[in-house]
């Protein structure tokens, strides 16, 4: 049987404890998740059927603050996967010092099979059966997979009419006109941005001969395949859950997106204002897209991607992991022992959960900044933790992954340490 996901997050957690001497208090709250919710979320559907769903929300700790995390809706959401979910926030928001701990929730739902007015009843709904769980001060939701601005604008509008008050700091990743913040629709993609340019800068890659395959075409994927393109890297092959495409002379990102928009579907076009052509390229698998001969990989689709199956065949030197756990423990190995850099979720895609806060501070304050001055104070933050994760990765000798959660964990451990440990009470 496959290991549960959560066990597998596990796995990193033990391998950054040979190098980290923590608490046996805070090691034995570690493994497990504080708080799991499941729900029932009955749905009036458009045709005056009742359907009903199954919704969850996990706070996985939140000894350094109120919990924070995504929710998903996708049909193979289950509480492992949202455990493993919050289990990699509260990792996150530690090794970027924000004062978080970590949550997610999600609910098993095709969105695709659903009208807009389902949707919005759904999102509601779920609102309406967590409302007592969440919180600006307990546990703040924002976007993930298959989930958006609009869906988070509804979000919160239900839980100030549950509260009656204006709460916009219980959910991040909200429409402008409703509280969002300036950057946030771009933050994961920007955040992970300065990670690649910080990293490749230190192995002395050249951005205009650097090739880069993106697998997943959504918010974080696209956006990160366009900014790589826009800043000279060569981005070769992009896929969606329908199949990708590569052309080794190179892809035009934003006429891609503007066609994907359109059609949605990923084709090789160029596009001049409305009109776009079809240009040189092969279609490929999704598989086939993570074996492709590149420099650079970053999956940016879903969890469990790369694994003990196809890791072997991997070509790339570098992999950013976009997506939140593409890579299984068992694949970690071989990678490594293929001398393969990996760069953790944790950290790459950690610029949606940053931007997030300074959402979150932005409502909390009422006096809202610039896109300029959110891009700095995100770019700050991104260096200033990029730098501090590979200054330990040097001092221990220990992969990218290794070193960012040792980082999290002393964080972790201090946070639950000044509350007092069996050491402290044992000792007086
Ligand atoms: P999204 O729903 O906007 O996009 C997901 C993309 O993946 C879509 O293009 C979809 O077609 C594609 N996809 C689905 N199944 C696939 C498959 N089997 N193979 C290839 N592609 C597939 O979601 P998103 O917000 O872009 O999130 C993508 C990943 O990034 C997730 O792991 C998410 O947890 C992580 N992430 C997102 C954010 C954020 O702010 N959006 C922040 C941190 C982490």
């Amino acid at each position: 049987m496959s290991k549960s996901l959560l066990a597998d997050a596990n796995v990193r957690l033990e391998e950054a404890l040979k190098y980290v001497s923590i608490s046996e208090d805070a090691f034995s709250r570690l493994k497990y998740p504080k708080a799991s919710l499941s729900v029932s979320i009955p749905i009036r559907m458009d045709d005056g059927s009742l359907k009903i769903f199954q919704g969850y929300r996990v706070r996985y700790d939140d000894t350094r603050g109120p919990g924070k995390g995504g929710v998903r809706y996708h049909p193979s959401v289950s509480i492992d996967e949202v455990q493993s979910l919050a289990f990699w926030m509260t990792f996150k928001c530690a090794l970027l010092n924000l004062p978080f701990g970590g949550a997610k929730g999600g609910i098993t739902v095709n969105p695709k099979e659903l009208s807009k007015t389902e949707l919005e009843r759904l999102s509601r709904g779920y609102i309406e059966a967590i409302a007592d769980f969440i919180g600006p001060d307990v546990d703040i939701l924002a976007p993930d997979v298959y989930t958006n601005e609009m869906i988070m604008g509804w979000m919160m509008d239900q839980y100030s009419i549950i509260r009656r008050r204006f709460s916009p700091g219980v959910v991040t990743g909200k429409p402008l006109t409703m509280g969002g913040s300036q950057g946030r629709d771009t933050a994961t993609a920007t955040g992970a941005f300065h990670v690649i340019n910080v990293m490749l800068k230190k192995f002395n890659l050249v951005k205009e001969t650097t090739t880069v395959a993106v697998q997943g075409f959504g918010n974080a994927g696209a956006q990160m395949a366009e900014l790589l393109f826009k800043a000279g890297y060569k981005v070769v092959a992009v896929s969606d859950s329908q199949g990708g495409i590569y052309a080794p002379q190179g892809l035009d990102i934003p006429s891609i997106r503007q066609y994907k928009k359109s059609h949605r579907t990923v084709t090789g076009v160029y596009c001049q204002d409305s009109v776009c052509n079809i240009v040189d390229h092969e279609v490929i698998t999704n598989e086939q897209l993570l074996t492709l001969d590149v420099d650079v990989l970053i999956p940016a689709a879903l969890e469990k991607q790369i694994t003990e199956k196809n890791a072997s065949e991997i070509q790339a030197k570098f992999i950013f992991e976009v997506a939140n756990g593409p890579i299984t423990s068992s694949a970690d190995h071989i990678l490594n022992g293929k001398g393969i850099h990996v760069f953790p979720d944790i950290l790459v895609n950690a610029g949606g959960v940053t931007v997030s806060y300074l959402e979150w501070v932005q409502n909390r304050n009422g006096l809202y900044w610039s896109l300029t001055e959110v891009h700095e104070k995100l770019k700050v933050r991104m260096i200033e933790e990029t730098e501090a994760v590979w200054s330990i990765s040097q001092k221990f000798e220990v992969n990218m992954r290794t070193s960012a959660y040792i980082h999290a964990l002393n964080r972790l451990n201090e946070a639950m340490s000044a509350k007092g440990t069996r050491d402290y009470y044992q000792n007086h």
